[in-house]
C-alpha cells in the first residue's frame, strides 16, 4: 500500500509556530493511520526552524513566487527566512521520492503548507488566495494535494 505524506500538525505534532498542534480527526486518516500508511512531515522544522517561533508570511506572492526568487518570506519580526522555508520544501519533497509518495495531506492556510489560501504577508490575518512553498514544490512534482477540509472528496 502506497504511503501518504500528512503535514506533522495535522496528525498532531505540537509543531505550530506557536507550539500547537491541529489535530484532525478523520475517519481516513485514522485508517491509513491504523495500516501505518502515514508519513509525516513539517517542512519548518526540516527546514531548520524551532518551536516555538514567531508567526510567518509569504510577503508579495506565493510559494511558487518564493521558489522562484520573486517574493520572500519573513517572520513577524523582518527576518528573513527564505532559505529555511525553500530548505524545508527540498527536504519535504526528498522524503515524497524516498517514499514514492503521489497524495499529500497538507495543513491549509499555512506559508509552507496551505494549498488553497495563504496570509497576504501583511501579518493582519487577511487571506489570500495562494499556496504554501512546500505545497508549490510539490505540486511542481507532480502530487496531488489535499487540505484538511478536501478529505472526502478522496476516492481510494
Ligand atoms: Fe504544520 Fe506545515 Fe506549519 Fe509544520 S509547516 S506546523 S506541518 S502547517
Amino acid at each position: 500500500m502506497k504511503k501518504i505524506l500528512i503535514s506533522s500538525c495535522l496528525a498532531g505534532e505540537k509543531v505550530r509556530y506557536n507550539g500547537s498542534d491541529r489535530k484532525i480527526n478523520h475517519p481516513l486518516i485514522n485508517k491509513w493511520d491504523k495500516e501505518g500508511r502515514l508519513i509525516l512531515a513539517c517542512p519548518e522544522i526540516l527546514g531548520g526552524l524551532s518551536t516555538p517561533r514567531p508567526s510567518a508570511e509569504i510577503i508579495n506572492g506565493s510559494g511558487l513566487d518564493a521558489l522562484n526568487k520573486h517574493s520572500k518570506i519573513t517572520d513577524i519580526n523582518h527576518n528573513d527566512l527564505t532559505k529555511e522555508f525553500i530548505d524545508g520544501a527540498e527536504k519535504t519533497l526528498e522524503i515524497i521520492k524516498e517514499h514514492n509518495i503521489d497524495i499529500a495531506i497538507m495543513a491549509e492556510r499555512s506559508p509552507s503548507c496551505g494549498s488553497c489560501k495563504i496570509y497576504d504577508g501583511t501579518f493582519s490575518g487577511k487571506l489570500i488566495h495562494g499556496e504554501g512553498v512546500t505545497t508549490a514544490l510539490l505540486r511542481k512534482n507532480g502530487v496531488t494535494i489535499y487540505n484538511e477540509n478536501q478529505l472526502d472528496d478522496i476516492k481510494e
